[in-house]
């Protein structure tokens, strides 16, 4: 079968329904990121067994074995990197998902994916790759309008903070450093303003030290 000529082997209607309501949504209200997602993807097709118990409930994989997802992740934090992560992709959807809510979020969250550039990447100052992939294809989600259907599916389902990391609002904190993801799900450092606080208070004190003639 082909749903907007990507081949597709999804077998549960459901599963096949919802993957056609979403490329419609996306030709209609994105075409920009639908012509993208058409010439990237190659096969959408089912999680293995063996994925879906360890709780993978989409994926996204390069099909050209050369292009390393390690390889496409070099110079991830360069800002002048414009081009796409992936070139060509299959993407993965678990359709044994019984609500049908959560599998829609997940399909939505993986074409984010797939549409990822570096440069979507640099701008998410996530402490971690994975975050900034993670962070990226969930501002997709939202950029398409389906950020209530996704918060709620967060609350329903919570995610695993360690892989996804922060949803807007939230705090997390890495290596010491607190951040919190902003609504366009870029990681704001907000341990810093307390330290330059506390830098400026010590410049004050000694300069009022040294003004006052006191020596420490
Ligand atoms: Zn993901």
């Amino acid at each position: 079968m082909k749903i907007k000529c990507i081949p597709c082997t999804l077998k549960k209607p459901v599963a096949v329904r919802l993957v056609k309501k979403f490329l419609a949504e996306i030709a209609k209200n994105h075409p920009k990121d639908f012509q993208k997602i058409q010439s990237k993807t190659t096969l959408i097709k089912r999680v293995p067994k063996k994925e879906i118990d360890i709780g993978t409930r989409g994926q996204v994989v390069e099909v050209d074995a050369e292009v390393s997802s390690e390889a496409s992740w070099a110079g991830v934090f360069d800002d002048n990197q414009v081009e796409d992560v992936f070139k060509k992709v299959i993407v993965f959807i678990d359709e044994t998902v019984k609500d049908s809510e959560s599998m829609f979020v997940t399909i939505a969250h993986e074409f984010g994916h797939v549409c990822t550039t570096k440069k979507d990447l640099a701008r998410r100052n996530a402490p971690s790759d994975e975050w900034a992939s993670e962070a990226t294809a969930d501002w997709y989600v939202y950029k398409w309008g389906y950020g209530s259907i996704s918060r709620k599916m967060n609350a329903r389902y919570p995610r695993r903070l360690s892989h996804h990391g922060a949803m807007p609002g939230e705090t997390l904190t890495d290596n010491g450093i607190t951040y919190r993801l902003s609504k366009n799900f870029v990681y704001r450092n907000i341990s810093e303003p307390f330290k330059s606080l506390a830098a400026k208070l010590k410049d004050r004190c000694l300069e009022f030290m040294s003004k006052s003639g006191m020596h420490i």
